[in-house]
């Protein structure tokens, strides 16, 4: 039965956790190239967080969620390959929240060995972290990389990646446990950055005789950024793609002359801006999964009610791996 309402949480005004606030509203009807989904799970990310808090320029009231996974009520009339009653995990946007119409381009049908659970906590941060290895910098053989929050959400993914594709990983975390968990990932290296970034750039040097890292792949922002210029090597790349420190200050592009540093600031929807995009990267991505050479780290599945310690504990830094809300 499809309800005529959803019960979705929504921000009415940016702030802390207190403007996650639960309501109902009319349910959503898709549009002719939209199917609308039922949702089990929504995956929690940073940019929820982001979102809620006003650091990004989302005009509040908004509904934060990124991705999900569920099961299609509706199809839209110019949408082809689905039907009722598929399972699927999806990009798009409001999801937390009963019901979403989302763009059909951003689909993807759950095979019997995908569970909505996995879907969920799979699609965007497996196509982020895949998407980045491959043309945020195409990590080769042998290359050293810098891998920063390596045992989050996207950085557990791009740790192993790393480690899959030869390159010498080298992660940064704030606690024992995750370095831990980073080491059992792929990274060959970790740098606990409790008191800066002094000790990464020190052993970046010794472990590449001065020379530096081919690539850093960088989330985290205002509090790496300086250090991230510094390690990189001579022609080597910087891929910035989120800044849970804060947002990065304006700074002089003349700086990167000094090795010839590529910068490169990489989002996921830029890779799947067409639907053959989104289903190469989904497929392969997928691929990983299903040969057992990307394991998914499920830090928790917080029921929906609660919501507010889901984002209190991702922007706490208490959390590895992904998150998930159990909408229904
Ligand atoms: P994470 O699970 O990685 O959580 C963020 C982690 O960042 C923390 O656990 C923490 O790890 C680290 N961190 C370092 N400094 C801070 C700080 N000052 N405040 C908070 N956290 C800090 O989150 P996600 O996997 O959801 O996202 C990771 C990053 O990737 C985010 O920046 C997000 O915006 C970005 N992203 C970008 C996408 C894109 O398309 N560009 C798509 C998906 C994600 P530690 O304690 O170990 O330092």
């Amino acid at each position: 039965m499809v309800n005529s309402t959803a019960r979705v949480i929504r921000v009415a005004q940016h702030g802390d956790v207190s403007a996650l606030q639960p309501t109902t509203i009319p349910r959503p009807t898709p549009n002719p190239t939209q199917v609308l989904v039922k949702v089990a799970y929504a995956g929690v990310n940073y940019i929820d967080i982001y979102e809620r808090s006003g650091s990004y320029p989302t005009p509040a009231p908004l509904i934060p969620g990124r991705e999900g996974s569920g099961e299609i009520v509706e199809v839209g009339a110019e949408v082809r390959g689905f039907k009722v009653g598929d399972k699927v995990a999806f990009l798009g946007q409001n999801t937390y929240s009963d019901y979403v119409a989302v763009d059909a381009i951003h689909v993807a049908k759950l095979t019997d060995n995908i569970s909505l659970e996995t879907g969920a906590a799979f699609v965007l941060q497996g196509l982020t972290a895949v998407g980045l290895v491959r043309k945020g910098y195409a990590v080769q053989k042998g290359d050293w990389i810098v891998v920063h929050a390596a045992a989050g959400g996207v950085g557990l993914l791009l740790t192993q990646l790393g480690h899959l594709l030869g390159a010498h990983v080298i992660g940064t975390v704030s606690t024992e446990e995750k370095a831990t968990l980073a080491r059992a990932n792929g990274a060959e290296h970790v740098v606990l950055i409790n008191n800066g970034y002094e000790a990464l750039e020190k052993k970046v040097r010794e472990l590449t005789n001065g020379q530096g890292v081919h690539a850093v792949f960088d989330s985290v922002g205002q509090a790496t950024f300086e250090s991230s210029l510094n390690i990189v090597r001579r022609l080597g790349t910087l891929v910035l793609f989120g800044s849970a420190s804060g947002a990065i200050p304006p700074f002089d592009v003349v700086r990167l002359s000094g090795k010839n540093v590529k910068l490169t600031w990489a989002t996921l929807y830029n890779f799947i801006t067409t639907r053959e995009d989104f289903e190469e990267l989904y497929e392969d991505s997928v691929e990983y999964l299903e040969k057992g050479q990307l394991k998914l780290a499920i830090h928790k599945v917080y029921d929906v009610e609660d919501v507010k310690q889901a984002h209190l504990d991702l922007e706490g830094r208490k959390t590895t791996g992904k998150l998930l809300l159990k909408i229904q």
